[in-house]
């Protein structure tokens, strides 16, 4: 091992910084989270630092007693022979020394960080390949919740509560093994704190009673797996049980934890779908057994996704849940199209809207959607869209107006259709679409043809 990992304590330290620009603000920016004092030495420095209440500057050259008491040097300036010199004079006193950038000047190099205080990884390429040692860390930064520290944090406050209650280290350990990955860790995630504390308290006063279900609401987006949130992620390879629909991927659900059990609960073609009061029961009792439930839903569970109804039995009878936002479709659709859904030259706000017939007419606000300046979504749109481009034309919207319908937005099988309100119901009807589709409406359209940046096949008559 050429450098050895060993974690500074800084608090009641001073460093020595040598430079004031740039590179030796993001050092000093890293450096003051270990609560240390910082002398910055140099002719000019910036203003960012010279702000800093944790730094005490001076405007002059390096002086070699400047390094005299000091725990660490680090040396930020592009001038070779002042970073050679701060070195030499350094390693001549016996105080460590950091020079950026130049590996054989130093005797302790900085680490990439993932900071999750108190609990702390450090990541090094030994300085051979620094872009590996960072996409180690991207990868740690995408699978380690935000709140972990705040988990170490609990984790501290009983640590001698939970010393006393179990007296064998084997006892222990398992002990903490349930805490940190059972529903005290979930609860901290959530941001729960106090509700984590609860079940902290209770899981030490009677170990072995702590089972408790939970559902997890999810956002899983419109299909390309990428679009995931971490959180999404995290609980899809924690949950017992997932109920999932048609609109959820093969590539997402791949992504489910693999001994998890699955229950299609989407429509099957020309079957019915499970009612939705079934499914929310089912959630119910599922979360019962002591489960932990994985509600997956494609694109955000709260736009046109019944999403409120199922957490709505669970609130009725207190189980916990957990709602994960996800990409919508509108979002996803007119991302991967290039075509953006506000525009400053032509549409000051979006709507979303459903198109769904549910007996046949359409009741929606037409005059309101014809109004120009602005975009508007539908949702389950494709068998009403002759009738919405004729609505949209009879309220006073130009039958120019372009119309895009995109065909299973995101994923590989992305189709474009364009047309205006015109043209577009006979372009579809020629060479039909596959479900699920997104239909959006307005000038922004247009711009899909300089903004396509997928590259999915388009089918277009603007005529
Ligand atoms: N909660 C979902 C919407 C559910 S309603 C969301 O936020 O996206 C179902 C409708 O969503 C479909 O009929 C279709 O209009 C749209 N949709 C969902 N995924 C889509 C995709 N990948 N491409 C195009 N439309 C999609």
């Amino acid at each position: 091992m050429q450098y050895f990992p060993l974690f500074h304590k800084l608090s009641d330290k001073t460093i020595l910084v040598v430079g004031g620009g740039d590179i030796a603000a993001r050092k000093i920016h890293l450096l003051q989270r270990s609560g240390c004092r910082i002398q910055v030495v140099a002719p000019s420095i910036l203003p960012v630092i010279a702000n800093n209440p944790n730094c005490h500057c001076e405007w002059r050259v390096f002086d070699p007693a400047d390094i005299d008491g000091k725990a660490l040097v680090v040396s930020a300036t592009d001038i070779e022979s002042v970073n050679q010199r701060v070195s030499a004079e350094s390693r001549a006193r016996g105080v460590l020394v950091n020079v950026v950038d130049s590996p054989e000047l130093c005797d302790v190099i900085f680490p990439s960080l993932v900071d999750r205080d108190p609990l702390i990884i450090a990541i090094t390429s030994s300085g051979q390949a620094p872009v590996l040692a960072r996409s180690v860390r991207a990868k740690l930064e995408s699978t380690i919740p935000a709140s972990y520290g705040h988990l170490a944090q609990l984790a501290s406050r009983f640590r001698n509560a939970v010393k006393k209650r179990f007296t064998s280290l084997d006892d222990r350990r398992y002990f903490w093994e349930k805490v940190l990955g059972g529903t005290v860790a979930e609860h901290v995630y959530a941001g729960r704190m106090e509700q984590a504390e609860h079940q902290l308290k209770a899981m030490i006063d009677a170990p072995g009673d702590e089972q408790h279900g939970e559902v997890y609401l999810v956002g899983a987006g419109p299909g390309d797996p990428d679009l995931l949130t971490f959180k999404a992620l995290r609980l899809m390879q924690q949950a017992d049980v997932v109920l999932y629909d048609r609109l959820v991927s093969d590539a997402i659900m791949d992504l489910v934890r693999r001994d998890a059990e699955r229950l299609y609960v989407g429509k099957q073609r020309s079957e019915h779908a499970v009612p939705q009061q079934d499914i929310n029961q089912r959630l119910v009792d599922l979360a019962r057994e002591g489960k932990k439930v994985l509600r997956l839903k494609g694109g955000d569970p709260f736009i046109f996704g019944r999403g409120g109804e199922e957490i709505d039995l669970l609130a009725e009878h207190g189980i916990p849940f957990q709602v994960v936002p996800g990409i919508t479709a509108a979002s996803g659709c007119s991302t991967y199209t290039g075509i953006p859904l506000t525009h400053r030259d032509y549409a000051q706000s979006v709507r979303f809207v459903t198109g769904h017939l549910k007996d046949g007419s359409l009741n929606l606000p037409w005059s309101e959607l014809a109004s120009p300046q602005q975009t508007v979504v539908f949702y389950m749109g494709l068998m009403g869209l002759e009738k919405i481009c004729n609505k949209l034309i009879q309220h006073g919207r130009s039958a120019d107006t372009p119309i895009a319908l995109v065909q299973k937005g995101t994923t590989p099988e992305q189709r474009l259709w364009v047309g205006t309100l015109a043209t577009l119901p006979d372009l579809v009807r020629e060479d039909p679409p596959q479900a699920p589709t997104l239909i959006i409406v307005g000038e922004v359209v247009s711009l899909h043809e300089r903004l396509n940046w997928v590259g999915s096949t388009v089918t277009v008559n603007q005529a």
